[in-house]
């Protein structure tokens, strides 16, 4: 039985990751109704954290940036909020932590929205004056389609025969490809101290790119590390079982016999950093289809670069609507 939504929304957005949430928030700003959808059971995409007996990991982004005036402004409402606290970085180029987890920061900004969870888009279909997108149970009507999720995955969606999107959007959304990552949680028994700041960037990121020590980080949960795999590592160990990459993530750590370990836990992103490309445009678009696309592929390869996708996609989308319902 599908659940068919009689209404027609003013823009259907796909995703809730950082984009989607920074795009939804100004069209319902603007006064427009929105329904964001969501595959996974919460928000933030990438921005993603889990608890290991109770304290929290952050599985994808470790810190936020805030280079632009724009972010700045929401870096500094989640300080006053205490949903970020300065983590390292020496002055204008400070890295921020969610608190209690980065997943925070999402759900802040989810505040106030209309977000379906768990609802995984698997057809989109342009109908001449509105957009059908369907999932398996349910079917919505939206004026204006935007795609946040990783261009790749746009892409599957948007090959449908009966959509035919301008060459110029396919073009791009096919340049946009990204890197996978491996992240390996740890419970500890006892502090690890990782570095001074509690973050550790390899030079060479391979086969580690980096070590968060997630009591350094915040000084709240129990002693913890994080460790993320370089592209390589992950493109030859993903299709590998959960044991054998906490095994090889283990071996390639140089300072693994020094954890005391209590606990562990494994996240693997088919779409984790986005691969430097030459595009300077903040979103791709065809107009005459009410479609967009925005998210990390733009701008820059962070979640301050997704936000300022999303906040500059949500322009383009109300001014065509504008147009479009007047
Ligand atoms: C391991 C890791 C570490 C990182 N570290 C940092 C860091 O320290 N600092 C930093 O600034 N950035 C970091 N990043 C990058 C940052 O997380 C991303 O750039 C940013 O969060 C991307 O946001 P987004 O909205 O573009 O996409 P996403 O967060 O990927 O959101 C897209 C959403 O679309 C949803 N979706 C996909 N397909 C469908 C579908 N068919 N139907 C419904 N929903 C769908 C997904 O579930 C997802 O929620 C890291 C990323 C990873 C993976």
């Amino acid at each position: 039985m599908v659940r068919d939504y009689s209404s027609v929304f003013d823009c259907l957005v796909v995703g809730s990751g950082i984009s989607g949430l920074a795009a939804s928030r100004r069209l319902v700003e603007a006064g427009f109704s929105v329904m964001v959808c969501d595959k996974s059971r919460g928000v933030g995409g990438r921005v993603a954290s889990r608890r290991i007996e109770g304290a929290p990991f952050d599985h994808g982004a470790q810190f936020v940036t805030r280079r632009s005036a724009e972010f700045s402004k929401i870096v500094e409402d989640l300080l006053i909020e205490e949903v970020v606290i300065p983590w390292f970085g020496e002055a204008g180029k400070e890295r921020y932590a969610g608190l209690p987890s980065m997943n925070q920061i999402a759900k802040t900004l989810a505040e106030g929205l209309d977000v379906k969870r768990g609802m995984r888009i698997e057809n989109v279909r342009f109908c001449g004056d509105y957009w059908e997108v369907s999932s398996e149970a349910e079917l919505v009507r939206s004026r204006s389609l935007l795609m946040t999720c990783p261009a790749p995955q746009a892409l599957d969606l948007l090959k449908s025969e009966a959509t035919e999107p301008s060459s110029c959007v396919l073009n791009t959304l096919s340049k946009i490809e990204y890197d996978k990552g491996i992240a390996l949680m740890a419970l500890l028994k006892e502090p690890f101290p990782v570095s001074d700041s509690g973050f550790l960037q390899y030079d060479d990121p391979e086969p580690i790119a980096t070590v968060a020590d997630t009591l350094k980080k915040r000084g709240l949960e129990s002693p913890g590390v994080i460790i993320q795999s370089g592209p390589d590592f992950a493109e030859r160990h993903f299709d590998s079982n959960p044991d054998t990459i906490i095994e090889c993530l283990l071996d390639a750590y140089p300072r693994s016999k020094e954890l005391k370990i209590v606990s562990t836990s494994l996240q693997k992103w088919r779409y984790a950093k986005r691969r430097e490309h030459g595009i300077s445009d903040s979103y791709s678009s065809d107009p005459s289809i009410m479609l967009w696309h925005a998210g990390d592929g733009y701008v820059a390869p962070k979640v301050e670069g997704a936000y300022l996708s999303g906040l500059r996609v949500a322009e383009s989308v109300a001014a065509e609507l504008e147009l479009k319902l007047k």
